[in-house]
């Protein structure tokens, strides 16, 4: 058996690291150098285009297209390896094709107790290259390896990053696919990224995540990343609450939850709640039902804390008003049926909604007054024949579609006993479901 692996994670920036070779393996390491930080002399007598986008000057203070900034630099010396070309540096890559001079290069590198990583040749270097994943956290904002969204006006001071790297021994393929599958956790915050220490100088930040419709499979991979790193959570009655069985047992869970017709906590309060917990420094999380900005009172919120300075992050959701008919098989839209489909609050009088057949209208909230949205599209002239669906509790263990037309729905549901939370459905649109064809009613 090999002796094992001894990782480290190497400093490099400021310091110098030579290159041999012009391809694209070149390119890709010296890429990951000047992210690093390193002074790169690349030795090549021809580079290829990555590599010569790497060492073409950039004008002052330029970014570079990787997001890589001027941090490191490349020189390129466009000549063979020459003995003597390692002397200097702190570490060498070889990937020059050609095994001899792959080989020369690592003897000098031997020579002088440089660690030298081959390309051509694993075992003739002295050191590997890991599969590496890598994930921001903290700070005022986002984070995170999608970049910050313009809604995030904080400082990044207190980010970190996370950075996982991988080897396995020869193999590095397998690595790479271990790293994609931890990748693929870190950017769906199923990892504990939440920082142990505090944040050094106390800011906090608020995040506004829309949760989708219940179901924990359809919230945002960035919504889930950030409940990950959230030490408060503002919590609604509708959304993933599953979710929440999977935080830590010190994040404080504040539920504010509203139930139609009883609204436990005024939302002045969890507007004042948020911004509480964010001036003392907590990142919080604010997860709700939906979209935040689909009657979900979401710009109240941001307003609120933008008004004392916090930095606020909006992950959009899922919006039930779209899901939820989609979760009993009805599309908003479709072809010749449906060309567009408005989204109304049933809670107060709906007002003046588009009457051509070829609309769908989507109401949230409001199951009580059914009857009277039912006789408003009426008057506003939908045929009575127009198929109505009322779908309560979408992705959740109630999940049911009652089905009428504007004539019958209010004298249906009452029937059936149809409960919040409901999203009701008119239009044609509706024809196309299970439940409207078990129905019969065409
Ligand atoms: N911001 C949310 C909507 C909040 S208003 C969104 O974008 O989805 C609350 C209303 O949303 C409920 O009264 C109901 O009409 C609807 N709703 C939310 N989740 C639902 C679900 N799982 N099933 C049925 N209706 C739902």
């Amino acid at each position: 058996m090999n002796p094992e692996l001894y990782p480290l994670g190497l400093r490099i920036a400021g310091r110098p690291v030579v290159v041999v070779g012009g391809g694209p393996v070149a390119a890709r390491r010296t890429r990951s150098l000047v992210r690093a930080g390193a002074h790169v002399r690349v030795v090549a007598p021809e580079v290829c285009e990555d590599l010569a986008a790497l060492v073409a000057p950039l004008p002052d203070g330029a970014a570079r297209p990787d997001g890589s900034g001027p941090a490191g630099t490349v020189a390129w010396e466009a000549r063979s390896f020459r003995p003597g070309d390692v002397e200097g540096a702190w570490l060498v890559h070889t990937a020059t094709g050609s095994p001899e001079v792959d080989a020369a290069v690592a003897a000098e590198a031997e020579s002088l107790r440089v660690f030298c990583v081959s390309a051509g040749d694993a075992e003739a270097g002295t050191a590997w290259v890991p599969a590496v994943a890598r994930v921001t956290v903290g700070g005022g904002g986002a984070g995170g390896a999608a970049g910050s969204s313009p809604a995030v006006v904080a400082s990044d001071a207190d980010a970190t990053e996370i950075t996982v790297a991988v080897s396995a021994g020869r193999d590095p393929r397998r690595a790479q696919r271990v790293r994609d599958a931890i990748d693929a956790l870190l950017a769906t915050g199923e990892l504990p990224l939440r920082p142990v220490r505090p944040a050094a100088h106390g800011r906090g930040s608020v995040a506004l995540v829309g949760g989708g419709p219940g179901d924990p499979g359809l919230v945002t991979a960035r919504g889930r990343r950030l409940l990950a790193q959230a030490e408060v959570v503002v919590t609604d009655r509708l959304g993933p609450r599953a979710l929440l069985d999977g935080l830590a047992d010190d994040v404080v869970v504040i539920d504010v939850g509203k139930t139609p017709g009883f609204h436990p906590v005024p939302q002045e309060e969890i507007n004042a709640l948020l911004v509480e917990h964010a001036l003392a420094g907590r990142r919080v999380v604010r997860l709700k039902g939906g979209d935040p900005y689909v009657f979900g009172r979401g710009g109240e919120e941001l307003i609120a804390c933008e008004e004392h300075g916090i930095p606020v992050e909006v992950v959009p959701g899922v919006t039930s008003a779209v899901s939820v008919p989609a979760a009993v098989g009805i599309p908003v839209t479709h072809r010749g049926w449906s060309r567009g489909f408005t989204v109304l609050t049933g809670h107060e009088d709906i007002g003046k909604v588009p009457a051509a057949s070829d609309h769908t209208v989507v109401l949230l909230m409001g199951v009580s007054r059914l009857r009277d949205s039912a006789a408003a599209l009426v008057a506003s002239g939908r045929s009575p024949e127009t198929p109505v669906a009322v779908v309560e509790d979408g992705y959740g263990p109630r999940q049911r579609s009652t089905v009428g037309t504007l004539a019958t729905i209010a004298d249906v549901a009452t029937a059936a006993g149809v409960r919040a939370p409901a999203v009701t459905v008119i239009g044609d649109v509706v024809r196309v479901s299970p439940a409207w064809r078990a129905a019969g009613l065409d």
